[in-house]
């Protein structure tokens, strides 16, 4: 089977679509397009245009009815937040600003003067109400949402799915950065997925692969997104008992699970959960790989040994 794929740009990161049937290649891309770019336009807290930057600008209480789109992001998230007893929470926003990580990644200055870092839990998911019938949505005063980590998946998700509609059969695979949904029939020996700490890496025969024949994977890294100020590391997964990065064994987790979005739960919070992560990613039957910080992978829930490599 030939597989065809679009490269390009995404929500500020690398955009994959790759398709089982090469005639489907460019509807699937447009349709992958236009839900990246409605994400964006209701998710992002980097432009001050988007529907979630408007809903919650400037200080005190924020209320109102919003789009079915940012309503189903803010479900994902809270869902999140509830699956993961808040280690994977929205509440995130100020802590994120706090630790420095204020523009687009790619406009971040790698060094910068000390910040003054204090340790305070977040606001917390509760200080968010969402009312799904009405669309409905309330944040209490002193409460910013950040749908950095859910969002992106969503995104992979629904464009899967958006492109599928689009192609009348045959399977396509879409990635953001590295979180990955597929949709419809797979390749006959499954979607093979090259696993890195870094989605820009280039794909080469000996990287460790994995094939998924439904759902997604999703890889969370404190690796990539990482910068000093005054000296001091700093990286993007906040702590939500501290409001700081996280400090935790692991760099990167990826997990395989149903969807991109409960992978990317699943990979996030192990960040933030650290070294008990790896018995309940187990548990809860995740295949996930998972890097310390000396780069020792663990891989449990079924995550294949890889096939030539010594680590
Ligand atoms: P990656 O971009 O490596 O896939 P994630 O999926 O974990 O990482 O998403 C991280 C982003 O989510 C951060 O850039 C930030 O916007 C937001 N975030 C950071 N910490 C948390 C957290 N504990 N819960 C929810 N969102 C978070
Ligand atoms: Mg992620």
């Amino acid at each position: 089977m030939t597989l065809a794929a679009h490269r390009g740009t995404a929500l500020g990161t690398s955009m994959h679509v790759v398709v089982t049937d090469p005639d489907t290649l460019g509807r699937a891309t447009s349709a992958v397009e236009d839900v990246v770019a409605a994400i964006d336009m209701a998710c992002s807290r980097f432009r001050d245009d988007s529907e979630l930057s408007r809903f919650q600008a400037g200080g005190g209480r924020h209320e109102g009815i919003v789009s079915p789109l940012l309503a189903q992001a803010l479900a994902t998230a809270m869902r999140a937040a509830e699956l993961t007893d808040g280690a994977v929470d929205p509440t995130v926003g100020e802590a994120v600003r706090n630790a420095g990580y204020n523009v687009d990644f790619d406009a971040l200055p790698a060094e910068g003067a000390p910040l003054q870092l204090t340790v305070s839990p977040i606001p917390g998911w509760r200080r968010v109400r969402l009312y799904p019938a009405s669309r409905r949505v309330e944040i209490d005063a002193g409460v910013e949402v950040d749908l950095g980590a859910t969002a992106k998946a969503l995104a992979a998700d629904l464009a899967a799915r958006a492109a599928l509609e689009t192609m009348r059969g045959g399977g396509v695979l879409v990635s953001l950065g590295g979180d990955v949904s597929v949709a419809g029939d797979p390749p006959e020996d499954g979607w093979n997925i090259q696993i890195a700490e870094d989605s820009r890496a280039a794909i080469t025969p000996d990287g460790e692969t994995i094939a998924i024949q439904s759902g997604g994977v999703a890889t969370s890294s404190t690796t990539v997104r990482r910068w000093r100020r005054g000296g001091v590391e700093l990286h993007h997964i906040i702590d939500p008992s501290t409001g700081l990065p996280s400090a935790g064994p692991w760099r990167t987790v990826s997990v395989v699970a149903g969807t991109c979005v409960d992978a990317n739960i699943a990979a996030t919070a192990a960040i933030v959960r650290g070294a008990a992560a790896a018995a309940w990613l187990d548990q809860a039957g995740l295949p996930a790989r998972l890097v310390d910080r000396s780069g020792r992978m663990t891989r449990v829930g079924g995550w294949p040994a890889p096939r030539a490599q010594t680590s």
